[in-house]
């Protein structure tokens, strides 16, 4: 028998293979979730201009220093300022201009006075023109309740570096830097097939024999969920031009990565590997992984292929554990599967390949504890559906007492 290929080798032959794809403009409306291209510097200062950080009166901070409720400052209103205004008068010493937040301070003003702190409170009378006279109520430093100019961020320097996926805060740096349209990396376009005489798409009803496509359906998801574009193309029979037919239809595409499952166990199936073998550069791994042992990779045509197992349960976990780290690559982004320790509630089994149980997982009392999803099945969808993470037994181990630590790799957060 041939030797298995352990897990870990396998993926680092993968990740060396995949080249990061090129950059792509978006605009700034549609950029949600996309990783930008290139480091981002800014072109101006942010805040544009000193600003008020209150509704207030801008004053000289020094006509306000011997303030207090029993002796307030009374300083002559000669301004009123609301944002979007560009005054242009100087602020004189004995002045104050009525100002609102984010409105550009006046020359010569050193401090704002919030509306709260002085005998006026114009918010009851709104539209009404400022008072002539204003108390202040309390002393100010210098610079008080003013924004200055380039506090947040100076220009020219680096606000968001390349490979930071773009979350709804980074939206607003990017409109506050005037920043419409830019560059970031594609996604990669992900060409799905399948093969088998057995399998009918989900508006079909079943006859003898025959089941549902499902794989076709999981790698769509697990593909956009890892940021790529999936593009599904019909079911082939187990039929050599059908099949062949297909990846030609797939090469046209052109995709970044071609995803098939089925087909690649010894046996029934070595249609899929002629075609395969015609078309590009296979290897045909045995891995040391359960499940998932069959599994092709290589080069169709110079276009990363993946060959999964044709089993439901197979096929998400060998995407998991091969395909997700490749699409990660390619598109730039950092791997967001994290893998955490926990103790098993049950006793596990295996058969010596490195083994990916599929458990629930729940805190409890500090520790998080793993239960079996129950039957391991790697035709049993519904351990998928159940599993918050994957138990990793290393190769070698056939059990695991209940009470064990294992290492987990997460599926979804841990609640
Ligand atoms: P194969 O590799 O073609 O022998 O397939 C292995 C097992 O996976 C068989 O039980 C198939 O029916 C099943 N299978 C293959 N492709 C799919 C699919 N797209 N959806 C659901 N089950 C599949
Ligand atoms: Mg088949």
């Amino acid at each position: 028998m041939p030797q298995l290929l352990n897990v870990d080798a396998a993926l680092a032959q993968i990740l060396a293979d995949m080249q990061p794809l090129g950059s792509e403009s978006v605009a700034l409306a549609e950029s949600l979730g996309r990783v930008i291209a290139t480091d981002i510097a800014a072109p101006l200062d942010l805040p544009p201009f000193d600003n008020s950080a209150m509704d207030g009166y801008a004053i000289h901070h020094a006509d306000s220093l011997s303030a207090s409720p029993q002796q307030p400052a009374t300083l002559h209103v000669t301004q009123d300022i609301s944002a979007g205004d560009s005054p242009t008068d100087t602020l004189q010493p004995g002045q104050a201009a009525r100002i609102m937040t984010g409105a550009p301070i006046p020359v010569g003003c050193s401090a704002v006075a919030p509306v709260e702190d002085t005998d006026d409170n114009w918010r009851k009378a709104s539209g009404t023109a400022p008072p002539e006279e204003v108390r202040i109520y309390s002393r100010y430093g210098y610079g008080a309740n003013i924004r200055r100019k380039g506090e947040n961020i100076a220009f020219g320097a680096t606000i968001m570096g390349a490979g930071t996926i773009i979350q709804p805060a980074e939206m607003g740096m990017l409109a506050a830097i005037g920043c419409a349209r830019f560059e970031v990396l594609r996604k990669p376009k992900v060409v799905i097939l399948g093969s088998g005489d057995e399998l009918v798409d989900v508006h079909e009803t079943l006859s003898a024999g025959k089941i549902r496509d499902t794989n076709s359906y999981t790698l769509a998801g697990l593909i956009r969920q890892a940021g790529g574009i999936p593009i599904r193309l019909p079911i082939a029979r187990d039929k050599l031009s059908e099949i062949r037919a297909l990846y030609s239809r797939a090469l046209g595409i052109n995709p970044d990565m071609i995803i098939s499952s089925a087909g690649v166990s010894v046996g029934a199936a070595d249609l899929v590997r002629e075609v395969m073998d015609e078309l590009g550069d296979i290897d045909f791994w045995r891995i040391n992984m359960r499940p998932g042992k069959p599994l092709a990779y290589g080069a169709l045509q110079g276009i990363p292929f993946f060959g999964l197992p044709g089993n439901p349960v197979s096929t998400m976990v060998t995407f998991e554990v091969l395909v997700r780290p490749a699409l990660a690559k390619l598109a730039g982004r950092a791997l967001r599967r994290r893998t955490i320790q926990a103790t098993t509630a049950d006793d596990l089994r295996s058969d010596g390949r490195r083994s990916y149980n599929r458990v629930r997982l729940s805190r409890e009392g500090g520790a998080v504890v793993a239960r079996s999803t129950g039957s391991q099945s790697s035709g049993a969808l519904m351990s998928m559906l159940l599993a918050d993470g994957l138990a990793i037994i290393p190769e070698g181990q056939r059990f695991v007492p209940a009470g064990s630590e294992l290492p987990v790799l997460l599926l979804r957060p841990l609640e």
